[in-house]
């Protein structure tokens, strides 16, 4: 109840009069809890998208209630990604860019989604939460201290046996919810919105079957952070580098002159990482190298490694250390043929959000309409938005409130849920305003 008044309050200093705003018909919380039910966990190395049928079942439903709350052309792909639009409510719809809303069905393949069983921690006081069915699962204060911050929140997490489903069940209950209050109240002016929920997120695979030119955005979102503020327009620069060892295998008991044995070459070469450039001892902004699997044999090894950097600049250095590192290896082994063989992944999002810095300025000035003080934070990964953005549709990631994803202690609260939604809310409502 009382954060009901407080999206209102926020809907007042805009301008729009406290009698005028009517609530969603369902609760962001209710929705959510509706949707995090139903067991959506992707899985990886399958040859379909979606790589599990049951996400379809979310997927049909978000088709269901998308049409209930009014919006157009909804219809759920080949590949089980829904895609939908919302009218604008202006006078020219023209006049306004076309944004899109993303937010993925899919949980976590690393732990199980089934039966998710959501606990209310109502009315949370402080202190560790010690999750009911495994009490070894507790979120502390020590290693989450934003949890000083949802003191008086009713904080939502799985009973310890399963993950919860917020990363990015919120985003979808978010996405949902805003069309469900613009809808209960058209004095909230927009342009048109491109909905879209999409499957395999967390195996990476979902996207490459999204048809940017059919959803028809110009710009877009996906909702799929983490803490309330948090907006990322920077994620990583990505290549993988594949170094190949060629030995020669023959027979042992007549080997002498004639075996190369390439295990040797791939040893020595593992052992040149430079150990303060890896996973394990950097953070922040810095970058790494990773070798994270290989093949060791006789007569052919290899090893595959990640090459990550904000920077183009830095990625190009890292590839040189790899680089120098195969020529310093040649020179011990000379008789093993050794070859790098360096691909792209993806690219920083923000080689190409430099160019519409409107967008992050916009998500910034929702959430501070919301109440929030956003912040700036680079991803050390990629997201979906990262391959949008190099197809033509730029899409930095918005906050969902949530956090802990992937894992048994993953949490989400009411007011994440409800101060995320009312920035979207806020957000779509800026880009009329700004045209
Ligand atoms: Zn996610």
């Amino acid at each position: 109840m009382k954060s009901i008044l407080a999206f209102v309050l926020c809907l007042v200093c805009l301008g729009v009069s406290q009698a005028q705003v009517k609530p969603p018909t369902e609760p962001v919380m209710d929705r959510f809890l509706r949707y995090v039910k139903i067991d959506t966990q992707s899985q990886e190395d399958q040859t379909t998208t979606p790589s599990t049928r049951k996400q379809l079942n979310l997927a049909n439903l978000l088709a269901k209630e998308l049409t209930a709350l009014g919006a157009q052309n909804v219809r759920v792909s080949e590949f089980g990604i829904v895609y939908a639009t919302v009218p604008g409510n202006l006078a020219d719809n023209s006049k306004v860019p076309v944004i899109g809303l993303i937010a993925h069905m899919d949980t976590s393949p690393a732990v199980s989604g089934e039966n998710v069983n959501a606990i209310i921690h109502k009315n949370y006081q402080g202190g560790d939460i010690v999750l009911p069915k495994d009490p070894t699962q507790v979120i502390t204060v020590a290693k989450n201290p934003v949890l000083k911050e949802l003191i008086g929140d009713d904080i939502i997490t799985a009973d310890g046996t399963t993950l919860l489903g917020s990363d990015d069940k919120s985003g979808c209950a978010e996405i949902m919810t805003m069309i469900d209050i613009l809808r209960q109240n058209p004095q909230i002016k927009h342009g048109t919105l491109a909905i879209a929920f999409t499957p395999d997120e967390e195996v990476g695979t979902g996207i490459e079957k999204f048809d940017v030119k059919g959803f028809g955005a110009k710009f877009a979102y996906t909702v799929d952070g983490e803490e309330l503020g948090e907006i990322s327009d920077e994620t990583w620069s990505a290549r993988t580098a594949t170094v190949t060892f060629q030995g020669k295998s023959t027979h042992p008991g007549r080997a002498k002159g004639i075996m190369i044995n390439a295990m040797y070459a791939i040893a020595d070469y593992v052992n040149r990482f430079p150990h303060d450039m890896l996973p394990e001892t950097t953070e922040g902004r810095v970058g790494f190298v990773h070798p994270y699997a290989g093949v060791i044999d006789v007569e052919s090894s290899n090893v595959k490694i990640l090459l990550r950097d904000f920077d183009i600049s830095g990625l190009d250095a890292k590839e040189k250390v790899l680089r120098d590192m195969v020529t310093q290896t040649a020179s011990k082994f000379p008789e093993v043929k050794i070859t790098i063989d360096v691909k792209e992944n993806y690219k920083n999002m923000k080689e190409a959000l430099k160019n519409y810095p409107e967008l992050t300025n916009n998500a910034m000035e929702a959430a501070k309409r919301a109440g929030l003080k956003p912040f700036l934070k680079p991803v050390r990964g990629g997201t979906d938005g990262s391959r949008l953005t190099f197809q033509g549709l730029p899409t930095p990631n918005l906050f969902t409130g949530g956090g802990n994803f992937h894992g048994k202690l993953e949490y989400n609260s009411r007011r994440g849920l409800e101060k995320s939604t009312e920035t979207l809310v806020h957000l779509v409502q800026i880009f009329a305003e700004k045209s």
